[in-house]
């Protein structure tokens, strides 16, 4: 018998389950290479070589009691204050290690930032579309969830319904840019009236609220387009990271939080954060990938592969007479379905072996995501197999 609270979360990982087994099921009958799996956010890019080589040395020559052994829940403090001073490098910010904590992941690192300051009741707002498990990570600590509706026309977030939407029991403020699924990354402008909301309704209400900013996309940017550090524009800020997709280590599960010394009550919230990592379970980050990030700091994938994906396939989807916004960071584009119902056209995609994920899985229907993390003959070859879909729904080529 399970707990009830787990009962939702179930049914529904049974859909996500479903995806997946229809997508082996179409590779072992057809072949992986006449399947076009736009379908899951997983890197095609392999992590760069300073990652293996790192892991090589440090195994070879670190103290293995240190390297395999326990430490600061926060993590090991060279570690953090290399990290530290990169940011500072690359953003002009003055963080050092106290101000990091390091992460299992984003999805930890939302976890322990949510457990955090997050009482029973107190409402996390969210632009539709969203990354669905914050849903979760918000119940997980009896949090309310609150969503802003979709502007179709730029999602950037609509910031006057933001306006209507806190209340004395708004707590935090969660964005994600550059931005899966629409690939949006929010404007300079955007932040700065986005942060001005902020401090008016923080002044309103006399309550400390706070702005997460989940950036696991932070490096894949395009054009470029300047992705804001948010901590420079409102210092409620807290930031999420994670080397899931900017040095192509999902599996490995290591990022982190930044907590500015600007943050209200900073240091009782850095410590009450380190012990949240410890209790939630995770303790602390993975060891090893710890150590090996600080070697590899300033490493990147090669954005140029992923570039040239979004570019051919947005270019190709046009040219088939779809409808889309031209993304400009993170590996995804958000298609408008040619039909109100995009299940039934997900459905419909399944025919010419092209999987797509509907928009209602990130809180806004009408819409596909497709991430475009995959192979270059992938995108290539599925371009005929989108022009026999567009035609089907007669849109017209271009
Ligand atoms: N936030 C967003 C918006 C994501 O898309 C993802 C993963 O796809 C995560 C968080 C979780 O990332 P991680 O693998 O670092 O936990």
């Amino acid at each position: 018998m399970i707990a009830e609270k787990m009962i939702p979360f179930v049914q529904n990982n049974s859909a996500i389950r479903t995806m997946f087994e229809e997508g082996n099921r179409l590779k072992k009958k057809y072949g992986a290479d006449k399947v076009f799996d736009f379908s899951l956010g997983n890197p095609s890019v392999p992590a760069p070589d300073c990652v293996r080589e790192a892991i090589i040395d440090l195994v070879n020559s670190e103290d293995p009691t240190v390297l395999h052994g326990y430490m600061n829940n926060a993590g090991f403090e060279d570690v953090r204050e290399v990290i530290a001073q990169s940011l500072n490098r690359r953003f002009g910010t003055s963080f050092s290690a106290k101000n990091l904590i390091m992460t299992v992941g984003a999805a930890s690192g939302l976890n322990v930032i949510l457990k955090t300051i997050l009482n029973p009741g107190e409402e996390v707002i969210v632009f539709a579309p969203y990354f669905l498990e914050y849903g979760a990570y918000v119940k997980n600590y009896d949090g309310r969830l609150v969503e802003i509706s979709p502007d179709t026309d730029t999602f950037q977030p609509n910031l006057q319904e933001l306006k209507e939407k806190i209340t004395a029991n708004t707590r935090a403020v969660i964005v994600n840019t550059p931005h899966n699924p629409t690939g949006v990354v929010y404007s300079e402008e955007t932040i700065r009236e986005l942060a001005a909301v902020l401090e008016a309704k923080q002044r309103e209400y006399g309550n400390v609220i706070y702005l997460i900013s989940d950036e696991p996309y932070r490096e894949l940017a395009y054009d470029g387009v300047k992705v804001p550090y948010l901590t420079k524009y409102y210092k409620n800020t807290v930031v999420g990271y994670s080397y899931s997709k900017s040095l192509s280590l999902p599996g490995e599960r290591i990022g982190y939080l930044v907590i500015p010394d600007e943050l209200e009550d900073s240091g009782t919230v850095i410590a009450a954060a380190g012990i949240a990592n410890r209790i939630l379970g995770s303790v602390n980050a993975p060891s090893l990938m710890q150590k090996v990030i600080a070697r590899c700091v300033d490493a990147e994938v090669d954005v140029a592969a992923y570039d040239r994906n979004r570019l051919d396939l947005y270019n190709g989807l046009m040219e088939c007479g779809f409808q889309c916004i031209k993304p400009q960071g993170a590996f995804y584009l958000f298609v408008k379905s040619p039909i109100p119902d995009e299940k039934a056209f997900c459905e419909a995609g399944k025919k010419y072996n092209i999987l797509m994920v509907p928009g209602s899985s990130f809180a806004c229907p009408g819409y596909v995501r497709l991430a475009y993390c995959v192979s270059h003959e992938t995108i290539l070859h599925s371009l005929p197999e989108f022009r026999k879909l567009a035609a089907e729904y007669g849109l017209s080529a271009k």
